[in-house]
This record gives structure tokens, C-alpha cells and sequence, in this order.
């Protein structure tokens, strides 16, 4: 059977998903988290280098810090496209107060941004503030579409 490797958001061990299996209903093996929400989940610095490293699946990455005004209005955006997509897709959120380091090395020249990943790459990035619509007619519209359905 076709498997994908899935990086866990908590603790960065793979996992093999397979593709006709929903990623929401998924849990590492490890730590036994979900290996996707239908809420945005906090990663650390070493979680992200993982997901770039190993992870074949689709993300979105929500650049954002805590001083940032746009950053804090726009979250409940987020929150409510991942609720959209019931764990179809997993939204992610970086804080690069937290992880600068982080911040500097995906070259987000501001924030908010939003970072939509495959395979570990950045497929496509958005910035500035967005809507729900406007975040779910991006999604539909991307690369990463089909492989909403796929995984
Ligand atoms: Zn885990």
C-alpha cells in the first residue's frame, strides 16, 4: 500500500500515513498525538526543520509573533479555515518571537504571512492579512488542492 511519511507536530517522529487514509484521523505512533486538527497547532523551531526534512505531506505554515496587531487579528481567520477543512490539511503556526532563528530562515520579509508547504517546500506564500474566504479560495485553488483528497 502507498504510504506517505508524516511528520507528528508535537514530537517530529514520522509516521507512514496511508494516502486513501483521512491524515484527521491519524495519530503518531510515538506520542500518540493527532497528526492533525481542525484547530492550528503551535510548533517549535525543531519541529519545523523536521517537517522540511522528512515531511511529504501538505501544510500551512502561519508566520506571526506576538507584537504583531495584523498577526492577532487575522488568527481568528486561521482558526476558523482549519475548522473549514476538519483536519484535511494541517495548519500550523510559527512564532518567530519564540524562534527567530526559525523566522529568518524560511526569509519572511513580514508578517502576518502565510507559507503553504509540500514535500517540505514552499509551494506558494501569501502576506498580509487575510480573510477565511480568502484563505479557503487559495487552498482550492493551489497545488496542493488535490492532495486534500488523496491523503
Ligand atoms: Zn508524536
Amino acid at each position: 500500500m502507498a504510504t506517505k511519511h508524516i511528520v507528528c507536530t508535537k514530537c517530529g517522529r514520522i509516521n507512514r500515513v496511508p494516502t486513501n487514509k483521512q491524515l484527521a484521523s491519524g495519530q503518531c505512533g510515538a506520542c500518540k498525538s493527532k497528526l492533525s486538527a481542525d484547530t492550528p497547532i503551535d510548533i517549535s523551531e525543531t519541529v519545523l526543520n523536521r517537517l522540511l526534512a522528512k515531511d511529504e505531506g501538505s501544510f500551512l505554515l502561519d508566520v506571526w509573533a506576538p507584537w504583531c496587531g495584523p498577526c492577532r487579528m487575522m488568527a481568528p481567520a486561521y482558526m476558523e479555515t482549519a475548522k473549514h477543512y476538519g483536519g484535511a490539511l494541517r495548519f500550523l503556526k510559527l512564532n518567530t518571537e519564540a524562534f527567530p532563528n526559525a523566522g529568518a530562515a524560511l526569509n519572511v520579509r513580514g508578517i502576518p504571512a502565510l507559507l503553504m508547504f509540500q514535500s517540505g517546500s514552499i509551494v506558494d506564500q501569501r502576506a498580509g492579512v487575510m480573510t477565511s474566504q480568502m484563505m479557503t479560495e487559495w487552498i482550492n485553488n493551489s497545488n496542493i488542492a488535490a492532495s486534500l483528497t488523496e491523503i
